[in-house]
């Protein structure tokens, strides 16, 4: 009799043993079994003659999912991934699986019904949608950038997408034909055509050569160059020789938002490669052919963002992660993993090299080049044009967030001679506080510890935390004053009045909440490329990797906040991301100017950034953290717990940290149980405990045995879960 040992997708260590019922399986194949009176998707990781379980309490496989096993070196990423952020292996194992698959849904067949535009529907439909159908639009542009769309994908696009679709159908714009997923395996190079190729500047020439020697082998390159440097054609160069060497690459970047254009882009530079994208704006249908292809080989270069890091990829040759300082690398639900690391890892695994590029690299990896742990190439211009010049403008604490008179001319004159306008503001909504005039009494929401943010458009009050949308209050509810005033600057307001400071101006507001719907971010984008709008009024959504030419100013407001921060981390991100934002500027042919009004025109940070010196920056910075055994000289866990028992949370983590301060070698800081930033969310009150140490290993090995220990404390209703190398404290 032989037994397979079993991983599940449940909080619980496994592996559970099943008979194979003479099924042929092997570590990596995907199964069904019964666990709890239910069916579940298992994978085996062992197949062995031996079971520990008395055998009349297993049970057998139910049956075989038929697609390839997963490779071992999946496995190992997994392991490592359990191992190092201490959650169970079943977990880790269907972190990066398609839907499909974890659900078992892919139907006996693989058939499925796909539309498709034909030749006239991508000429004609266009001259028949008018300006109010937008739902319509969306679904054409959905078609024309799709290839094959399946129903469920095009309603949540449009939820009349089964009408429209058949009225296309009759009109012969849209034809509809069943696909078979088996299809998408088979190899079809297309026809090869020469791409157009940028000739390279002398720095762009001496990084590719540098990092070409380091082909063959586990290698960390940090590629640093500043904001329209060009660090895109050294990935292309590298790439290139990967792909000539029949490898695949994997190309991570940190922004859905970014793989659209950067896809184009790619598939100009190499016409005859297959190029997937793995987000999770892709249908189900989608990924699941987009991750077969390219664990199969079939796709080449893999675009994707944090997730696409557990593609399991037989032929992987390079890794190339952009924007590796970018904080949406990690992930901050589930399993806590930062696909940043986790690729610096599987370039150890697979021996083959990660090119880390940032303008503004983290401060652990600028610690690990220091270290020379990691090497260096880097790129200090811009191939075409210059560096924007940045001015600090000194404004008072209450008009940090308003337009300045000097801001104002400054635009007028940037939009008289036709060029756009980026005004840059964190905060998204109307006004940030409503508050009482009579007894200053705040409208917070009632579920959580912040403040409700006023939106307009219509009238309504929003808690950015835990999403609850109410009516804007008439009254005060603790003095009764009718008289509630708006409090500080958001996106909507700021749009107000730009909107009337600037008449016949074409503005345009490119927020979270402007963009919702699929293809509207992508919408605005062309707008503002196609320069149909003169001023952006934008959130750190536009601040990332978008290349638009005809900005020439660029206005930061409200940077100060980071300043307050109780985060050590704050500085570091806002001087990355004023940078980045900067670096929006003066892309096309004239230099670009970029005004930032601060309280504090003589802070460091600040000064460092009108000299574009980002070196010096951080060199300050890894500073301040030595002295202060900050990450990235110590390492921390955050053990974080919730419940709606302020009670419970406190005696959890206090017994948390008893057994934590039993458990722990010398070389571990245990701090003391403390609340949460934000103290409770969605009626949840949730509180935190840090452990430091300035030695990796050690700490590794407390928290497995700690959390061991943790998951036998019962205390009841709370929830709780580890967070190794947080990004917030
Ligand atoms: P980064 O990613 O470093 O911010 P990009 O790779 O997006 O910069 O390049 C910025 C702009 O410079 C792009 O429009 C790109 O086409 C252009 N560019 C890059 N390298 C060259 C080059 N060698 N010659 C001319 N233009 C270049
Ligand atoms: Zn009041
Ligand atoms: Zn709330």
């Amino acid at each position: 009799m032989s037994y397979a040992k079993i991983h599940l997708d449940v909080p619980l260590n496994g592996p559970f043993d099943y008979r194979t019922n003479g099924l042929s399986v092997v570590k990596g194949s995907l199964v069904e079994v019964p666990f709890r009176n239910k069916k579940q998707v298992g994978i085996v990781i062992d197949v062995s003659e031996n079971t520990n379980v008395e055998t009349r309490r297993i049970k057998g496989i139910s049956s075989i999912i038929d697609v390839a096993p997963l490779s071992s070196d999946y496995i190992t990423l997994c392991r490592f991934v359990s191992e190092y952020y201490c959650f169970e292996l079943g977990r880790c194992l269907f972190v990066g699986l398609p839907r499909s698959i974890r659900m078992n849904r892919l139907g006996k067949e693989y058939l499925e019904n796909v539309y498709s535009l034909t030749v006239s529907g991508r000429l004609e439909i266009a001259g028949t949608l008018d300006a109010r159908a937008r739902g319509k639009r969306r679904l054409y542009e959905h078609l024309l950038s799709n290839e094959q769309t399946v129903l469920a994908d095009a309603r949540r696009i449009y939820s009349n997408a089964s009408k429209q679709l058949t009225n296309w159908i009759q009109s012969g714009w849209v034809k509809t034909e069943q696909r078979n997923l088996r299809e998408f395996m088979k190899v079809d190079r297309a026809i090869s055509v020469t791409p157009k190729k940028l000739g390279l500047t002398e720095s762009q020439i001496r990084s590719v050569d540098s990092i070409s020697l380091d082909l063959n082998g586990a290698h960390v390159w940090v590629l640093q160059g500043v904001t329209g440097s060009g660090k895109t054609e050294v990935y292309f160069e590298l790439m290139e020789r990967a792909l000539q060497s029949k490898k695949q690459v994997l190309m991570l970047v940190p922004e859905i938002n970014l793989t659209p254009q950067l896809k184009d882009r790619l598939q100009r530079r190499f016409p005859s490669e297959r190029i997937v994208t793995l987000n999770s704006g892709l249908g189900d249908s989608n990924r699941l052919i987009a991750w077969e292809q390219a664990r199969h080989g079939v796709a080449s270069i893999i675009l994707g963002t944090r997730l696409a890091v557990f593609t399991p990829l037989k032929q992987l040759g390079l890794i190339i992660v952009d924007e590796e300082h970018d904080t949406s690398y990690k992930q901050i639900e589930g399993v806590r993993y930062h696909a940043r690391d986790l690729a610096v890892y599987l370039s150890q695994l697979k021996n083959i090299p990660v090119v880390l590029g940032s303008a503004t690299p983290s401060l652990e990896t600028y610690h690990n080049v220091l270290r020379e742990r990691y090497k260096r190439a880097v790129l200090s211009d811009r191939p075409l044009g210059s560096l924007p010049t940045i001015e600090l403008i000194r404004v008072s604490r209450s008009e940090s967030h308003t337009l300045s008179p000097q801001v104002i001319h400054a635009m007028q004159s940037k939009i008289d001679d036709g060029e756009q306008v980026l005004v840059f503001i964190n905060r998204r909504g109307y006004a940030p506080a409503l508050f009482c005039s009579s007894c200053q009494w705040s409208v917070s929401c009632h579920r959580c510890s912040a403040l409700l943010t006023l939106h307009k458009r219509p009238d309504h009050v929003r808690c950015h935390h835990c999403g609850y949308q109410g009516r804007v209050p008439s009254r005060c509810s603790q003095c009764g004053n009718q008289d509630l005033h708006d409090l500080g600057h958001g996106t909507q307001r700021l749009e107000e009045e730009v909107a009337a400071q600037f008449g016949h101006a074409r503005v345009i507001r490119v927020d979270s909440d402007s963009t919702r719907r699929k293809g509207s971010f992508e919408a605005m984008r062309q707008s503002i490329d196609q320069t149909q709008v003169d001023i952006i009024i934008g959130t750190q959504m536009l601040s990332k990797g978008h290349d638009f030419s005809n900005i020439n100013l660029v206005v930061i407001l409200g940077a100060d906040q980071a300043l307050y921060s109780g985060d050590f981390r704050a500085t570091e991100r806002q001087f990355q991301q004023m940078l980045q934002v900067s670096g929006r500027a003066g892309r096309g042919s004239s230099r670009g100017q970029v005004l930032l009004q601060t309280e504090f025109p003589d802070h460091p940070i600040y000064q460092h950034l009108i000299g574009h010196s980002y070196d010096d920056f951080a060199i300050d910075a890894l500073k301040e953290r030595e002295l202060s055994d900050f990450p990235p000289y110590s390492y921390q866990a955050i053990l974080r717990a919730s419940s709606p028992s302020s009670n419970s949370v406190e005696n959890f983590l206090n017994r948390a940290r008893l057994c934590a301060l039993d458990l722990k070698s010398e070389a571990i800081d245990v701090y003391d149980a403390v609340p949460a930033p934000i103290h409770k969310i969605a009626g949840l009150i949730r509180g935190q405990l840090l452990v430091q140490s300035t030695l990796r290993k050690p700490l590794r090995i407390f928290l497995k045995r700690w959390m061991k220990e943790i998951s036998n404390l019962n205390e009841s209703g709370v929830r709780f879960v580890l967070d190794v190398d947080p990004i917030d404290v």
